[in-house]
């Protein structure tokens, strides 16, 4: 490819609405145009980047016995309705009618539609194991779009679903799966570590993550890891062993006592003379419009996804202090934020209030609490005396750096993540609710047990761009590169510089390397920015060193610079390029 040719328009600037650097760096380096919020257009660079994604991700699906089909980007109403996801996925799914005023919605994920191709076709249990994957873009009307193509609203996914007819054999494949992604992103030139997760709107029991680990703001994932032992967690699913602490107050009788100004959790063990481990505090929530209150240790915070699944809500958020107040006064107390405790709370907004708590608030005696008095709150309280005990308890706790870890008993550690790929194992999540069954050898039926595996196509090149970066552009991994390598002759004029380009350009096409030749009549400095810019892994420069043999080797991801010969330059390339395979 000339250069001169190549359809690409590279920017002096990075561009002034991205945050992350795979957005500034692929907008800046001419491979995607945004063409509304979370919308992009993959240009011909950033087409060769995804498609090498794609052809790695098929071929290790394929060699684990995974079939390729292709579902419709549009599904209908009537199969979300028969799994009962119609109703409850939120905002995410972009609903729409047709000119029949059908309902339809933009695929954000296909568990229905394949659910009810293996309804149709799948009807022995001689016909499984089978494990059926897709290459397709997706639509989901995300609330913050604002990742470039780490988080667009169309997005391009692999996602994969086996059907078994055994927990058994599910958890084989799950295994099978695991292996082929990390053999998928190594060979990407990506690290990843694999993570316990929640499963979230997906559902199902037992789910992984594949974490690219990143110091960059676009994790958006804390990874909770031990060293000692190889346990590691989302923190949506992280435990922990907490340390030592002081849960018991000094109280001797439980009362009422003035605090005044005491609107913090620090705040009022500074009044107190306490540590915040003693006290039970309350927090107000309002999941799918419905009010909840979640108790916890007042050292501790809640992890929203934990809250989310304890109560089945979809959609979370904290409440305001005006809701607070207005809760408040609905059910007869006159008092502030700050004060708010349990007791006495019933409903709100047509709502009857959920109480939930931590299991860490079962370990504190003699505790303090808000009674819901300004500047008051109780002390010497104590659960099945004062106050019921809430009907749930359960884990709600965030995990932080420097507690145990639940296995080893070491202190964990956090890092941030951009997670790739995710496995789920679903059972008969959507199976029993479809009636998608088979015949079983007895001939009875049974639903499919199945599993799920996604990987963003779209967001794997994004966080192999965030891995791989200086502040000169991008250092693509030489498997996923747009161009393996860029021959430039630094003047275009003279007739040696130019002889000696061509001839190693043709020599690296010759032996199945994809090279662009810098034929532009520019100067030089343009030309070394743009090929940094870009991130061609491997740049020859042709320059006055020919008169003594030599031309300039550079390295993009060491940036390593050598003078060698011609034929030493070619074959360094076509030899890495021959080892990909
Ligand atoms: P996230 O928690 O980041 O929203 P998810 O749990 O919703 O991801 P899945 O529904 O399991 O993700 O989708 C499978 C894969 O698709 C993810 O692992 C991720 O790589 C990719 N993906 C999900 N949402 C997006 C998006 N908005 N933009 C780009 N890729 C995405
Ligand atoms: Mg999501």
């Amino acid at each position: 490819m000339k250069m001169s040719k190549l359809f690409v328009q590279t920017l002096r600037e990075f561009p002034s609405d991205a945050e992350v650097i795979s957005h500034k760096m692929l907008v800046r380096a001419g491979y995607i145009r945004k063409l509304t919020s979370g919308v992009y257009n993959y240009l011909p660079l950033m087409w060769r980047v995804l498609r090498k994604v794609e052809t790695i991700v098929r071929e290790e699906m394929d060699k684990a016995g995974a079939q390729e089909l292709l579902m419709p980007f549009v599904q209908p109403k009537e199969l979300w309705e028969e799994s009962g996801r119609w109703e409850v996925y939120g905002k995410e799914l972009m609903r729409l009618r047709d000119r029949h005023n059908r309902e339809m919605c933009l695929g954000p994920t296909h568990e229905e539609i394949i659910t009810a191709i293996a309804r149709d076709g799948l009807k022995s249990y001689k016909q499984m194991p089978v494990n059926l994957y897709q290459i397709q873009s997706k639509f989901r009307d995300e609330v913050r779009p604002r990742f470039g193509l780490l988080r667009g609203r169309e997005f391009i996914m692999k996602d994969a679903y086996s059907f078994d007819t055994s927990q058994e054999g599910l958890e084989k494949e799950y295994e099978n799966m695991a292996q082929a992604y990390t053999k998928i992103f190594k060979r990407c030139g990506l690290n990843t570590k694999m993570v316990q997760s929640d499963s979230g709107a997906i559902g199902g029991s037992v789910s992984h993550e594949f974490m690219v680990i990143t110091d960059t703001d676009a994790g958006e994932n804390d990874v909770f890891y031990c060293d000692k032992c190889d346990y590691s967690a989302n923190s949506n699913h992280a435990i922990s062993k907490l340390p030592e602490a002081n849960t018991v107050g000094s109280w001797t009788k439980s009362e009422i006592v003035d605090t005044p100004n005491t609107h913090t959790i620090e705040e009022l063990c500074d009044y107190l003379n306490i540590s915040a481990s003693q006290i039970v505090k309350t927090l107000v929530y309002i999941i799918d419009k419905k009010p909840v209150l979640a108790l916890i240790r007042g050292d501790k915070q809640i992890e929203e996804t934990k809250l989310l699944n304890a109560v089945g809500g979809i959609e979370i958020r904290i409440a305001t202090a005006g809701e607070i107040i207005e809760m408040l006064e609905v059910n007869g107390f006159n008092a502030e934020p700050g004060f708010i405790g349990p007791m006495g709370l019933k409903e709100y907004n047509g709502y009857q209030i959920t109480v939930v708590a931590d299991e860490t608030v079962k370990d504190l005696k003699n505790f303090v609490i808000g009674v819901n008095q300004k500047d008051k709150h109780g002390v010497g309280y104590n659960f099945n005396s004062e106050l019921q005990l809430p009907e749930i308890v359960t884990d709600l706790r965030l995990v932080e750096a420097g507690e145990f870890c639940p296995v080893c008993g070491q202190p964990l550690k956090v890092t941030r993540g951009i997670e790739v790929g995710n496995i789920f194992q679903l059972g008969t999540k959507y199976s029993a609710p479809m009636n998608a069954v088979y015949l079983d050898q007895n001939g009875k039926t049974q639903p499919y047990v199945m599993g799920c595996y996604g990987i963003g196509i779209s967001r794997t090149a994004a966080a192999a761009v965030e891995a791989h970066y200086d502040e000169n552009g991008i250092k693509w991994p030489l498997a996923i590169a747009p161009y393996h390598a860029i021959v430039i002759p630094v003047s275009t004029k003279d007739e040696q510089q130019m002889k000696v380009a061509e001839d190693i350009y043709k020599t690296l096409k010759k032996h199945g390397v994809e090279a662009v030749i810098d034929d532009r009549d520019e100067r030089p400095g343009v030309k070394f920015k743009d090929a940094d810019l870009i991130g061609f892994p491997y740049r020859i420069t042709v320059g006055k060193g020919i008169a003594d043999g030599v031309v300039e080797f550079k390295v993009r991801e060491t940036c390593e610079i050598s003078n060698i010969t011609p034929e030493q330059a070619a074959e360094i390339v076509v030899t890495a390029v021959s080892n990909l395979k």
